[in-house]
């Protein structure tokens, strides 16, 4: 086997583990396939340039989740799920995911039997503990806890917090979801503050940023700061510019870019995440941006049929990428400048076969790393129109 000195560990839950289908590749030579797969699925449209790696591609995941339940001998279990099941994989130690993160959920894991707490099975319906979910700021070491129950009570739940914060004082918040559906999705509508704000915050590009448990933060920081940076770089702000911010989280590449630009409208489904990106706006005392609620598709189209303008727009769509009346709507209001963010490269190409067979050419394809281990891989692409 090929030796590489970037990639000595080895996961006890390899092959288990739905996580890391690049776990046994070493690290050079990940970044090799993911260049390969890029410009197998996006060199049609250009020149792919080298993916930018990271150096140190271990414990980078700032968002930790660990499905609880037993094994057949009633010892209570926690980890990812196995690969298109909801088999839990017990696991020690994720070479990805951040270890103070990991740590806590051990700590939680340890404290169950004492306070009482039944881990929940699907199977039965029975029981309160789904899942935990532990975040942690990248430079402010705030940590948040997500504790995902079946029903919303959980007994003792003071004591719990001041037994969990004894052993963990970094914990800055706990919050209780209530999950009491037969669903995948890890978290439920209903939330109730435990302790703390319920939220953490963080700071990425210059910006303060808070986090509320449901929406959306990228999850590997040190790459998330390469991949905003080269994105508003590639958009060419020069001040004078209207922008759109299509699929904007908390507005972090809306208020990174406003300092670049006349102004920016994000828009968001999420109404968590658009109540965090109105109140990071005011936070960091910038006042040349505004956010709206709603499909970006929708908000695009009202803004093409009203025949508003906009110089730049940033899309960044979840891994299933954009749809029609997104794509034409953009068309029909015609930026100069696209710069499309993606985490899923299939729906990327397929949305900018769409955007090159009408008015637009790809200028620049940049894949960065942000999910090192696995088959994911991030790419920005710059489209102009064509005039
Ligand atoms: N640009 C942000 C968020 C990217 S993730 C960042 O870098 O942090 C994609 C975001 O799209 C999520 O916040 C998700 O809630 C949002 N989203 C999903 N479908 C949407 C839709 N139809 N309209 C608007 N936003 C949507």
């Amino acid at each position: 086997m090929e030796q590489d000195h970037t990639n000595s560990k080895k996961c006890s839950a390899a092959g288990k583990c739905g996580g890391c289908q690049f776990q046994e590749i070493p690290y050079a030579r990940q970044l090799k396939k993911k260049q390969k797969q890029e410009e197998q699925l996006l060199g049609k449209f250009g020149h792919v340039q080298p993916i930018i790696g990271m150096e140190q591609p271990y414990f980078y995941r700032n968002k930790v989740h660990s499905a609880f339940g037993r094994d057949r001998k009633g010892n209570i279990i926690s980890g990812p799920y196995q690969a298109g099941t909801h088999k839990i994989v017990p696991v020690e130690e994720c070479l990805i995911e951040d270890r103070k993160c990991q740590e806590i959920i051990r700590t939680i894991r340890g404290m169950l039997r004492s306070f009482k707490i039944k881990t929940y099975d699907e199977d039965t319906d029975y029981g309160l503990l789904r899942h935990v979910m532990v975040r942690r700021g990248f430079r402010s070491g705030e940590i948040m806890v997500i504790l995902v129950l079946r029903s919303p009570i959980l007994p003792s739940k003071n004591n719990f917090v001041k037994a969990l914060r004894e052993k963990h004082p970094e914990i800055t918040t706990v919050v209780l979801n209530v999950n009491d559906r037969r669903t995948s999705m890890v978290l439920g509508e209903q939330e109730k503050t435990l302790y703390g704000p319920g939220f953490i915050r963080d700071t990425l590009c210059g910006c303060s940023f808070r986090i509320s448990a449901r929406s959306f933060y990228q999850v590997n920081p040190v790459q998330t700061e390469i991949l905003y940076d080269t994105a508003i770089r590639l958009a060419g702000l020069t001040g004078k510019e209207t922008v759109v911010d299509a699929y904007c989280g908390i507005g972090t590449i809306s208020l990174i870019a406003a300092k670049q630009a006349k102004k920016v409208i994000g828009v968001e489904l999420n109404r968590d995440a658009v109540r965090d990106a109105r109140i990071n706006a005011r936070e960091n005392k910038i006042g040349n941006v505004e956010f709206r609620q709603g499909d970006a598709g929708e908000f695009m189209n009202a803004c093409a049929a009203a025949g508003e303008k906009a110089d730049v727009v940033f899309m960044d769509p979840p891994r299933t990428g954009s749809d029609e009346r997104f794509l034409s709507s953009l068309v029909a209001l015609s930026p100069e400048t696209i710069v499309y963010i993606s985490c899923g490269p299939e729906s990327l190409a397929r949305d900018l076969q769409y955007l090159t067979k009408k008015s637009y050419a790809v200028k620049t394809i940049q894949p960065v790393e942000m999910f090192p281990f696995t088959e994911h891989t991030e790419t920005i692409v710059l489209l102009k129109h064509r005039k």
